[in-house]
């Protein structure tokens, strides 16, 4: 489960209004690679963008569950790449193609034990350059809440990831690169980039 424009610097820089409710969407399972896999670029799908994202993996079932209730449910964190095809993002109400395709989702090994959900910090760095930095106490919504929005809609399961929104200075993937996204003291997950064959 994936959350948008959640930091107000991003919505600015793509033209969008910050929302007054999560704005929520789904990546499929399929899209999911892990660290060291490889990013392949399909063809014809024009830019892809990286997006450097911090996720939680949910412990136990919530439904309909408080914030308070939600951060108790919290295994770990993992880092997250949100790797999204933005010519298809404009073009399609629904996000399915512009962001679930094959090795759309790397995530990183995760790191057990419940953050501070206000200090989480997240890096990422294309080629060794740092690209994006980001800090959840910059979040529009915070993370407990956000998670106690979905499950008042959507059943959550244990091993289920939630994604919480890119910060500022997104930018598009060639081949050859290599993308990189730390989430400060838990999880890095780092891809490289390739042409689909
Ligand atoms: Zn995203």
């Amino acid at each position: 489960m994936c959350v948008g424009r959640n930091y107000r610097e991003h919505a600015k820089e793509m033209g969008n209004e910050v929302p007054t409710t999560p704005l929520v969407f789904i990546k499929p399972a399929s899209s999911v690679v892990a660290d060291g896999d490889a990013i392949v670029l399909p063809k014809g799908v024009g830019r892809v963008d990286f997006e450097g994202e911090i996720g939680l993996v949910i412990g136990r079932t919530l439904r309909k569950a408080t914030p308070a209730e939600c951060a108790a449910a919290v295994r770990g964190v993992v880092a997250v790449n949100d790797v999204s095809a933005r010519e298809l993002q404009k073009s399609d109400p629904q996000w399915w193609r512009a962001k679930g395709q094959d090795t759309f989702c790397p995530i990183g090994p995760l790191k057990e034990g419940t953050p501070d959900f206000s200090t989480l910090e997240m890096v990422t760095r294309v080629n060794g350059q740092e690209r994006q930095r980001g800090h959840s106490k910059d979040m529009v919504f915070p993370i407990p809440d956000l998670i106690s929005f979905i499950s008042a809609s959507v059943t959550l399961e244990a091993g289920d990831v939630v994604i919480t929104g890119t910060p500022e200075g997104v930018g598009p993937l060639v081949p050859g690169d290599v993308v990189e996204v730390e989430i400060v003291g838990w999880s890095t997950v780092r891809n490289p980039v390739m042409a689909e064959a």
